[in-house]
């Protein structure tokens, strides 16, 4: 069960004080309390964990400085849709709005490599009107021999150049819970120019320690991977991972899968499942375009792939795009041949937003639809 208290009761109120009493009276349930921050206001709920099934939910409902009671399912307790669950899912981080109705584009480096790379980015996703991008600087590789990504040395300029041009937020991946540390650190010492979306990659979806930390600190919010090798609901456990340590802040990547069924992508692209965990859970959910396909290749109609299916997800409702460009292909340490060129990036945008006005005639052409028929 979760109880959602009335916005801005904080919990240095006598009423919370009072409904954790009353809460904690009740045999063999463990009480947790969440705060989530928000830009207007504050919002405090309490998990209900245990059996809570013979709970009186009217009468704790009726507690003074209670809004409502949830009664949830046994899956997905924090991030799932339950009935009557009327809590929004949107956050905002850094000016950056992240929900379920929005969509944002994170074009960028696979991997960091030289400041004047990371520089020549930067400025084209400004003059491209964009206020996000990747930027990968510890990079989990197959081989121990390859490019493991430069680490903490380069965060101090990927985060004044984003700042000199604009950008909000970068999505960058962490392998270890050390490396939050270092991004902290980073920010600190160069005042904080720009935002940082924790990203946990696909071989880490059931790193379930890593989960656990990066689930435990509110400063930054994840982007979570589904696992290349797993099913859908395990993944999306592992989401429920990071929301039960009390960061509820999280945007769900799908990335493909690994079979050769997918061939010749890298992945066997999985975008039908945008709908699905929208369905089931309240997060945003992103689409990475680039490792799920992993090369150039184009149709007969000449359009890349890459941009074939990010269309495809986004006509089907995504809400982030993680895209892989480089300014020199040839020379990237990671990744090069999936990544697309500076020069497309106004395309590939102009590309986005075709697709995302026929989502959005579809969701319209749907809801008259349903008027029309109920
Ligand atoms: C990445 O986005 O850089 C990456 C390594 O992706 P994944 O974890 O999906 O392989
Ligand atoms: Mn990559």
């Amino acid at each position: 069960m979760i109880v959602i208290l009335e916005p801005n009761l904080s919990t240095d109120d006598q009423r919370y004080r009072t409904i954790v009493d009353h809460l904690n009276s009740y045999p063999g349930v463990l009480v947790r309390t969440h705060e989530v921050k928000g830009q207007q206001q504050s919002l405090t709920e309490i998990y209900l964990i245990g059996d809570t099934k013979p709970l009186p939910i009217d009468t704790i409902s009726a507690l003074p400085g209670v809004e409502h009671a949830i009664r949830v399912s046994a899956e997905y307790r924090v991030l799932g849709r339950h009935t009557n669950d009327l809590r929004g899912a949107n956050f905002e981080y850094n000016c950056v709005t992240f929900g379920q109705d929005t969509l944002n584009v994170f074009a960028g480096l696979c991997a960091v490599d030289t400041p004047g790379h990371v520089e020549a980015m930067m400025r084209a996703l400004q003059e491209n009107g964009q206020h996000c991008t990747r930027m990968g600087a510890y990079k989990p590789r197959t081989s121990p021999y390859a490019f493991q990504g430069h680490g903490a040395s380069c965060l101090p300029y990927v985060f004044e150049l984003a700042g000199k041009y604009g950008i909000k937020v970068i999505a960058m991946e962490v392998t270890h819970e050390s490396h939050v540390e270092e991004i902290h650190q980073a920010l600190n010492q160069t005042g904080n120019p720009t935002g940082v979306i924790l990203q946990i990659g696909t071989r880490n979806t059931q790193n379930f320690e890593l989960l656990k930390s990066v689930g435990r600190q509110n400063e930054y919010p994840v982007l979570l991977k589904r696992g290349f090798g797993i099913t859908l609901e395990e993944s999306l456990n592992a989401a429920e991972y990071l929301a039960s340590e009390g960061n509820s802040r999280i945007v769900f990547c799908l990335r493909g899968m690994k079979t050769h069924l997918g061939d010749p992508h890298r992945n066997f692209v999985d975008f039908a499942h945008v709908p699905v965990v929208k369905r089931l859970t309240r997060m945003p959910v992103c689409i990475d375009c680039s490792h799920s396909v992993g090369t150039r290749i184009a149709s007969s109609d000449g359009i890349l792939d890459i941009s074939h299916v990010t269309a495809q997800g986004v006509v089907a409702g995504a809400n982030m795009i993680l895209a892989d460009f480089h300014p020199a292909p040839e020379k990237a340490l990671v990744d090069g041949p999936q990544a697309l060129l500076l020069k497309e990036l106004p395309y590939f945008l102009e590309d986005i937003a075709i697709a995302r006005q026929a989502y959005l005639d579809r969701v319209k052409l749907n809801k008259k639809f349903l008027e029309s028929n109920h």
